[in-house]
């Protein structure tokens, strides 16, 4: 299998599993209990904490382990407006947040809160003006991602964290596309709260974190012990933990040389993609945008007709959102961008990870421009419609 699907998830690194796989058989203590067994998967929790930290620049303290990130963005949305359900009602994020952050807000809309969905520009670009303009005085939170797992793009995380605070209002950032791909510093982006995920950067699935600020108010979702630091209760999934803290090992020593060879990689295959097929375009591709995605649209095709025909040669892609490829949902970020149902219906994501070769990409090239052209062949959808514009 050629699998170029790394913003669904990626493959456990070997070294990853290899450490987590004595904490279920004989390091399989409660980090809880008091004799040494307990305390020697305590001490691998803490290790693991820290290592965390330090990836971010954050302190031990303000890491949450929870069960990755849709949790994360739950606990961030949901414990802020209750905590401050007395300061106001009123949440902010943006049109084109992974449905984690969106449905949580739809849900928290259904009790009576307020919340406004920034809209976005062409490129899927928040106007930190438009924030500025959507601050009430009963704002309590504003939840913005730092890169779009769609179409990669990045969004200007530190101004729109400065506009908040000027504002007095919390920030949050959904980082689960970038925390191991790109350096990350919480007092640089200036956020009080970041979610991220293990299984997107060559964790076990089921594990991620929240970053919470020293002295951020936010009420805990799961409670039952005082895990966590009481803020969010249940017995630590140790060999989980042990294994993000390996992948986030892995990610600090090997990121700076992936960024590099990765973004040659996708720059090189958008290029040739592009001069072999007429009528393509790649989504947000003039703007700052992660250097392993490249969500390509293509011209009278359905996107789940060419991920089917890519996968009969073996290749895994998407659709866009591993989320709605179920459903038959054109996708809601392509829709904010200003693209007609027809275009965003024909979308396909190739996301890179650190296992892509250029072989892979070669085979691709191969196999993919005729199976666009014979779905054209047979497409119902030759009205003709045009694209917005858009900077390439
Ligand atoms: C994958 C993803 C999530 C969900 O994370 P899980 O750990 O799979 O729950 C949330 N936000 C973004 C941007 C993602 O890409």
């Amino acid at each position: 299998m050629i699998y170029l699907d790394y913003n669904a998830t990626t493959p456990t690194d070997k070294r990853v599993v290899e450490a987590m796989i004595p904490f279920y058989t004989e390091q399989f203590g409660n980090p809880s209990s008091l004799y040494t067994a307990g305390q020697e998967a305590k001490r691998a929790v803490d290790q693991a904490r820290k290592k965390v930290a330090d990836l971010i620049h954050a302190s031990e303290k303000e890491i949450i382990f929870t069960s990755g990130g849709t949790e994360s963005d739950n606990l961030v949305l949901r414990g802020v407006a209750r905590a401050q359900k007395k300061k106001g009602n009123h949440i902010i994020i943006s049109s084109i947040e992974h449905h984690a952050v969106l449905n949580t807000a739809k849900a928290l809309e259904n009790e009576g809160y307020s919340v406004t969905y920034l809209l976005v520009n062409e490129n899927g670009q928040v106007d930190p003006q438009d924030l500025k303009r959507a601050i009430r005085p009963e704002t309590i939170l504003v939840s913005i991602m730092h890169a779009n797992n769609e179409s990669g793009v990045m969004e200007p995380i530190r101004e729109l964290a400065v506009i908040a605070h000027e504002r007095g209002v919390l920030f949050h950032t959904d980082a689960v596309q970038t925390v191991g791909k790109l350096p990350i510093d919480v007092a640089d982006l200036g956020v009080d709260f970041l979610s991220a995920s293990a299984h997107k950067f060559y964790g076990p699935k089921g594990i991620g974190f929240l970053y919470a600020k020293k002295g951020v108010r936010f009420t805990p979702q799961v409670v039952g012990g005082s895990h966590e630091g009481g803020k969010r209760a249940g017995t630590e999934n140790v060999p989980a933990i042990v294994g993000l803290g390996v992948a986030v090992e892995i990610a600090a020593t090997e990121q700076k040389e992936e960024m590099i060879r990765g973004r040659k990689l996708r720059d090189d295959f958008e290029e040739a993609l592009l001069s072999a097929i007429p009528e393509v375009r790649i989504v947000s591709r003039g703007v700052e945008r992660l250097y392993n995605t490249s969500l390509v649209l293509v011209k009278y095709v359905e996107g789940e007709s060419m991920l089917l025909y890519l996968d009969f040669e073996g290749i895994a892609v998407s659709t866009g959102s591993a989320c709605s490829s179920s459903s038959l949902e054109p996708s809601h970020v392509l829709l904010s961008c200003g693209y007609p149902e027809e275009a965003a219906h024909g979308s396909i994501r190739f996301s890179l990870g650190k296992f892509t070769t250029s072989y892979h990409l070669k085979k691709v090239l191969i196999v993919f421009p005729p199976i666009v052209e014979k779905l054209r062949k047979m497409s119902p959808l030759r009205d003709v419609y045009s694209y917005p514009p858009q900077a390439d």
